[in-house]
């Protein structure tokens, strides 16, 4: 945890504490449909029990007004000993180096803006939301207990606690591009890993929802990977080919349809294929065997201004079998 001011308002910032399997055959299928009229209920279980008995440091770093202008001079003054010690430098790299320094000089908009945003932003949620809620916010100082693990993409414009007006403990947030679940992995997705464990068995969330939704550029750019798998890029590309076999059926089924309607029916089939993916991670295996976990798929159309959302139908390998009813609905708002 960390608490910082700024022109005397205060921040208070969490850190995070935080072989495959033969591939489930997944079926997605619709047989409901209703308006979105239901109100958001809030979380009211909430679980008075420390995950780990070692007391959570509390850490207050100093953060001063004027942090932003010293990083700004510490900046410059890195650049010059770096001019008066690479005096061999080209003059278009001393050119651009003085351009930088003369753009940090002149920076102020630029550095008060996202202040004030953030000041701005934080004085309306505490307004609107923290003070009118003491109750809520009571109850949460003991502790979490969400019903929903949701991922969803990195997109500025998806946001679950926006799109389904979660309020605070109701759901546990994993976003990273394109909203993807990377099979079971302890070297390579250890990040994925350890939210889901955390999530399934020390929250013992009730739900997993993945959802996708509409000009998903991880999905775009999934989808415009050369058919060599030759990528251009550090990790974008690694890390969208998680889904590559949503890829593969829709080139196989869709392959002569318009490019942007073959990367809609990608963004619904990565969700499957997400889905699919979770069912590699044991405990969440545990969970649907046990029915205290669900898995449902989400598709959020920002364009037409819908939500869908489906259950699974899928069968494991011949020693486990897990039957989940389909259940889909689909919102029109
Ligand atoms: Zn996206």
């Amino acid at each position: 945890m960390s608490i910082a001011s700024i022109n005397g308002w205060c921040l208070t910032s969490l850190s995070p504490t935080q072989s495959p399997l033969k591939r489930a055959t997944l079926r997605p299928s619709i047989f409901a449909s209703l308006n979105s009229s239901a109100s958001p209920s809030l979380p009211t279980l909430i679980r008075d029990e420390p995950v780990f008995a070692a007391p959570a440091p509390i850490i207050n770093p100093t953060w001063r007004e004027d942090m932003g202008k010293d990083s700004y001079e510490e900046a410059i003054e890195a650049l010059k000993k770096l001019l008066s010690e690479k005096g061999d430098l080209k003059p278009e790299a001393t050119a651009k180096i003085e351009q930088i320094t003369a753009e940090l000089k002149t920076a102020d908009s630029k550095t008060t803006y996202p202040i004030e945003r953030m000041k701005t932003g934080f004085i309306q949620f505490k307004r609107e939301k923290y003070e009118k809620n003491p109750g809520l916010f009571t109850e949460l100082s003991k502790g979490q207990s969400p019903k929903f693990m949701v991922f969803a993409c990195s997109d500025s414009r998806v946001c679950p606690s926006h799109v389904l007006d979660f309020q605070p403990g109701e759901a546990f947030v994993v976003r990273n591009i394109a909203n993807m679940v990377p099979a079971y992995d302890k070297v390579r997705y250890s990040g994925v890993g350890s939210a889901i464990e955390y999530a399934v068995l020390h929250l013992k969330v009730e739900n997993i929802v993945v959802i996708g939704h509409s000009c998903c550029g991880g999905i775009k750019g999934l989808m415009s990977i050369p058919d060599d798998g030759s990528t251009s890029t550090d990790f974008i590309e690694d890390w969208v080919k998680i889904c590559l076999p949503a890829k593969a059926k829709v080139k196989a089924e869709y392959g002569n349809a318009p490019f942007p309607e073959q990367c809609g029916t990608c963004e619904k089939e990565a969700v499957n294929v997400s889905l699919g993916n979770l069912l590699t991670y044991p405990f969440v295996r545990d969970g649907l065997v046990k029915k205290t976990l669900a898995l449902k798929g989400g598709y959020y159309d920002f364009v037409k201004g819908t939500f869908e959302l489906w259950g699974l139908e899928f069968g494991l390998s011949p020693s486990l079998s897990v039957k989940d009813v389909a259940t889909i609905l689909h919102w029109k708002l």
